[in-house]
């Protein structure tokens, strides 16, 4: 164990909790301890470490006045990411500055950290991350919804509010979406546009990690109300990465009968407490359709099937699926440059509706939290693992492997 803050914070301890766990409990031991790092929390009359960390000051460093530097996870291309000390970003007009309480990894990260890019989101190298909560600890002139202390979650993501798209209220199709990164860091910016439309308070009950679920659930939550389900039907869900089984666990809270399709275990296992009425665990795609059309009367398929892969194949399978009248959606972006081949007759002459959801709008966004702050969504169990933020390498290669854990929250 360690005895004092330095030598804590030379073991990888960096956060005041950690450090607190360590044995150290007020500021004056921390400052006896030989570091003066806590002065300033001192100065402004918090005299104990937990009043500091409620102000959003969480690491020993950031007691310290006119620090200017943080921790950040700087992509530099494929599987190369590097822990560095970058600036402490400052709120310009409209802006936030916002303490890291948790970021949590996601396939689109998983993806980005393979394909060393991202089309849309984000050229490197560049800061890194897109889930997160945290505490304001910094707000720009112009702000007033937000002040230091605020518990918030901003999304990845905020429309323009103007054009054709955000004018019919297809805002996830807006043609000037704006993107943010930098969640796997101490602090983060939030452009003014992202604080003006898509951050939102964080009720006091709910942890900063589970609040930062809101943003892909927000993403299966469009997914599943798009393909039009009714309580009572039944639905397949392929895949059993977390967005399959957020749309899984939230078709099963919306009165569905829901049918995991996965591939690994730790899914089959996961689906079943999320809610799956039934799991279907293959990994061939003549299988899958075989025994998920078997669970329904006469062989004549589901509902509704969704596509949480992004494998054109997975796509095919999820037509073969459904019964005449019912809904695909292909929810899972493929790679770029790739094609489908489909049954242009059973489409037509089924009446299949076919949907493709991408992405979120800021009022889905809202419902999303409110799902998380409501206690009926398991957020607990998509966070299966913690980590610090210099294990972050380590972190992705572990999910590469497709390992059993779902999400993983990053506490810096
Ligand atoms: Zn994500
Ligand atoms: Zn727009």
């Amino acid at each position: 164990m360690a005895n004092t803050v330095k030598d804590a914070i030379l073991r990888g301890r960096k956060t005041v909790e950690t450090v607190v766990e360590g044995g150290l409990d007020t500021v004056e031991t921390v400052v006896e301890a030989g570091l003066n790092t806590v002065d300033a929390v001192v100065v402004k009359g918090r005299r104990t470490v937990e009043s500091a960390v409620s102000l959003g000051r969480r690491t020993v460093e950031s007691a310290l006045l006119g620090r200017s530097t943080m921790q950040a996870a700087v992509l530099h291309g494929r599987e190369d990411i590097r822990i560095e000390e970058v600036p402490i970003p400052k709120a310009a007009v409209g802006e936030l500055i916002v303490r890291v309480g948790a970021a949590l990894t996601c396939g689109t990260d998983l993806k980005v950290f393979r394909r060393g890019y991202h089309a849309r989101m984000i050229v490197p190298p560049a800061l890194f991350g897109h889930e997160l909560a945290g505490t304001v600890v910094e707000a720009g002139d112009g702000v007033a919804a937000f002040a230091a202390g605020n518990r918030v979650v901003a999304l990845n993501s905020a429309p323009c509010g103007q054009c054709f798209f955000c004018e019919r209220g297809q805002e996830n199709l807006c043609d000037d979406l704006l993107f943010n990164n930098g969640a796997y860091a101490e602090f983060i910016r939030i452009p003014a546009r992202i604080v003006a439309k898509n951050t939102l308070h964080v009720p006091d009950h709910v942890p900063l990690e589970h609040a930062a679920l809101t943003e892909p659930l927000a993403c299966a939550v469009h997914g599943f109300e798009d393909s039009g389900a009714r309580s009572g039907d039944t639905i397949a869900v392929i895949g059993g990465g977390p967005l399959g089984l957020m749309i899984l666990h939230v078709a099963a809270l919306a009165g569905c009968h829901a049918i995991a399709i996965v591939k690994h275990d730790g899914q089959a296992e996961a689906a079943r407490q999320l809610g799956a009425a039934h799991v279907v665990q293959t990994t061939s795609i003549r299988k899958a359709v075989r025994e998920t059309r078997a669970l329904t009367e006469k062989n004549r398929g589901v509902d509704i099937a969704i596509e949480a892969v992004g494998l054109p194949d997975a796509w095919e399978e999820a037509l073969e699926l459904v019964r005449k009248g019912g809904t695909v959606n292909f929810f899972g972006g493929c790679a770029l440059g790739t094609h489908v081949n489909l049954d242009t007759n059973r489409i037509h002459y089924s009446d299949i509706t076919l949907r493709s959801t991408f992405h979120h709008t800021p009022a889905i966004c809202r419902r999303a939290l409110d799902m998380i702050a409501e206690g009926r969504f398991q957020a607990q169990a998509f966070i299966t693992g913690h980590a610090h933020l210099y294990e972050l390498n380590r972190v992705f290669e572990k999910l590469m492997k497709r390992s059993s854990e779902i999400k993983t929250a990053i506490v810096p």
